[in-house]
């Protein structure tokens, strides 16, 4: 019998925002894998699946062994906060299949998606994404900090909206303080910058400030960090947080 191994996004955080047919991948599902913060989040279980909790760190490991199980005949879930596919368990996935036996590649293979971070946390603040955007990750668990200052100023260069996903954490706490160093170079001081932390989730925290005033500190894992581009702007609210949006339209740019 083959299995089958589906990634699975679960959206952001609100069980609304899990789409039914990632909801229905869970349900269909044998065993899950994934960080256990993750499997918390998913409060039905149907009777006999299994859970295997693991750290955030090995994917790869985590991918070989969903993909052992799947060839075993079971029906795998794989799961992920926000989308699978951004900076998540799918590329692992798909490494572990290039890189493995031939019979991974006869699995019924699936990726289910979900709301990525940055567009729960676009939604929470307007439409920052209005125009053309880019998202970076800081970590460089997998990659070089030479190649995340790259994109950092080819983002400058191109005046993109920029989300910046991973933006800190205990093992490298400098490096959102660095790359704000980095943008400081190219951008205006006045550039907007909104910390959105846990968008999506009911527990949603904002700080909306500058790229000159900016405390780098202020942001944790669960937060996601917006950058303006020049012509993304603030409508100011009386008594509320302003709304912030990038227009489509080039001309209204300042
Ligand atoms: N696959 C996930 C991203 C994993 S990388 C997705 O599509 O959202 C982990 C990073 O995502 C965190 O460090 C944080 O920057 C961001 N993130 C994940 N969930 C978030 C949330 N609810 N609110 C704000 N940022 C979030």
């Amino acid at each position: 019998m083959t299995g089958s191994l589906t990634v699975v996004g679960l959206g952001p955080g609100r069980a609304e925002l899990t789409t039914p047919a990632a909801s229905a991948a869970l349900a269909d599902a044998t065993d899950l894998i994934g960080y256990g913060p993750y499997l918390d989040r998913i409060v039905a279980a149907p009777a006999g699946q299994r859970r295997h909790a693991s750290d955030n760190r090995v994917e790869l490991d985590r991918a070989r062994h969903a993909l052992e199980l799947a060839a075993s005949g079971k029906s795998v879930a794989v799961v992920s906060g926000g989308d699978p596919g951004v900076f998540a368990m799918a590329a692992a996935v798909f490494e572990a299949i290039e890189a493995g036996p031939a019979e991974w590649r006869a699995l019924d293979i699936r990726v289910e998606p979900g709301v990525t971070a940055m567009l729960a946390a676009a939604a929470e603040i307007g439409a920052p994404l209005g125009s053309d955007f880019c998202a970076i990750s800081l970590s460089d668990n997998l990659k070089s900090w030479t190649t995340i200052t790259r994109r950092l100023e080819a983002a400058c260069v191109g005046d993109f909206v920029i989300a910046l996903y991973n933006p800190l954490s205990k093992a490298r706490p400098h490096q959102l303080g660095e790359a704000f160093d980095i943008l400081r170079r190219h951008k205006s001081p006045s550039s907007v910058i909104v910390m959105v932390r846990a968008a999506g989730s009911g527990e949603m925290r904002r700080i909306t400030t500058t790229l000159g005033e900016v405390d780098p500190n202020k942001a944790d894992m669960r937060t996601l960090v917006l950058i303006g581009s020049s012509a993304t702007r603030l409508i100011a609210r009386d008594g509320g947080e302003p709304w912030i949006y990038t227009p489509r339209r080039e001309e209204l740019a300042p």
